[in-house]
């Protein structure tokens, strides 16, 4: 029989991860290459919830949201996974209309919130349960799942991809921002995040306010803390929190949830969104070797990550 050649990943972020698994999973040997921890990266950071990703290009975007959907559902059965499920709301400071993304259909309790349910300055929203995912924790449970199905993590950066051809030649590209400059993609950009960490003074639903804005109210219980955002700045590398930032999402957070107003700061985070017009998700051949490029999720990737990994897997052949 045959042996398979071992698979590269480049990144250990939820993409990189989410794809290793999926390989190693299916029996493919696969190593994963990065040059942060998976703790380190912007993974981490993430809120992180799985809702409908407005980017392009539009109806693969569609499906991979969906396709995740139904595999976040069912790790929420398991605690340790990090996912669990959660009433919230998703609310905006206009009116959203009827108009709602399709995948947003998929929540099955999705419904207008009243006026009552809505907080002061807020026009309208829907409520829906909804997979939440606490970061740190998933990243764990998804390292552990690679390496029960052999893989292995090396923390090694990848200089180049004719470096990354010369070890193997399938290859996957999950580098995120770090694409800019692994591939030289100029179309790749940070989109800064920041989120404050406090002590949870009892709070069990979530709470995103959706439109776009570069400074909005959000927040997303996991356990005994809370992850409070949040800000979404272009172009801004730097990775350090921003005092005035955390103080404004504070304040932002405790107008709209006056349970938030005091609540002791664990902690502040940042990290960079991998913004691009459109997620690259396609092979580029290099000589004789098949890359696929899976990057620029934006603010999406765990939501995009399970239909991501799924068609990466396929294009790799
Ligand atoms: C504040 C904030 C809130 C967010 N909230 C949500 C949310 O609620 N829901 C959602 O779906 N998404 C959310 N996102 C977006 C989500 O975090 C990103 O889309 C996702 O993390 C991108 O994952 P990634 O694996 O592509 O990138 P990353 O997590 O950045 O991982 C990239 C990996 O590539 C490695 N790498 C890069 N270059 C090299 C190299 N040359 N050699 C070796 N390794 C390399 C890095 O070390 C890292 O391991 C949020 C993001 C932020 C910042």
């Amino acid at each position: 029989m045959a042996t398979i050649e071992r698979v590269l990943v480049i990144g250990a972020g939820v993409i990189g991860l989410s794809t290793a698994v999926t390989l190693a999973e299916s029996g493919v040997p696969v190593r994963v290459r990065t040059d942060q921890r998976p703790a380190e990266t912007t993974s981490a950071v993430a809120g992180a919830m799985w809702g409908p990703a407005l980017l392009r290009p539009a109806e693969r975007v569609r499906r991979w949201v969906a396709d995740s959907y139904p595999r976040l559902v069912a790790l929420a059965a398991d605690e340790s996974t990090g996912v669990h499920l959660a009433a919230g709301r998703m609310a905006a400071r206009v009116d959203l209309g009827d108009q709602v993304p399709p995948e947003a259909l998929l929540l099955p309790d999705l419904r207008p919130c009243t006026p009552g349910e809505l907080p002061e300055g807020f026009r309208s929203g829907y409520r829906a349960t909804a997979p939440l995912i606490d970061m740190p924790r998933y990243l764990e449970h998804l390292t552990g799942r690679f390496l029960a199905a052999g893989g292995e993590l090396l923390l090694s950066p990848v200089s180049s991809l004719a470096e990354a051809v010369e070890e193997a030649s399938r290859i996957v590209d999950c580098t995120g921002v770090g694409a800019r400059e692994l591939v030289g993609d100029p179309g790749v950009r940070p989109v800064r995040g920041q989120h404050v960490i406090v002590r949870n003074p009892g709070l069990d639903e979530y709470f995103v306010e959706v439109g776009g804005a570069e400074e909005f109210t959000a927040w997303f219980p996991h356990g005994d803390r809370v992850v409070l955002g949040g800000v979404a700045v272009e172009h801004d590398w730097s990775r350090v929190p921003d005092r005035a930032t955390g103080a404004a999402i504070l304040r932002r957070c405790a107008q709209a949830e006056p349970r938030l107003a005091g609540a002791e700061v664990l902690g502040q985070q940042v990290g960079l969104r991998p913004g691009r017009e459109a997620v690259r998700l396609e092979v580029e051949r290099i000589g004789g070797a098949t890359v696929v490029h899976n990057y620029g999720h934006s603010g999406a990737g765990v939501a995009l990550s399970w239909g991501c990994a799924a068609e990466a897997a396929e294009l790799l052949g």
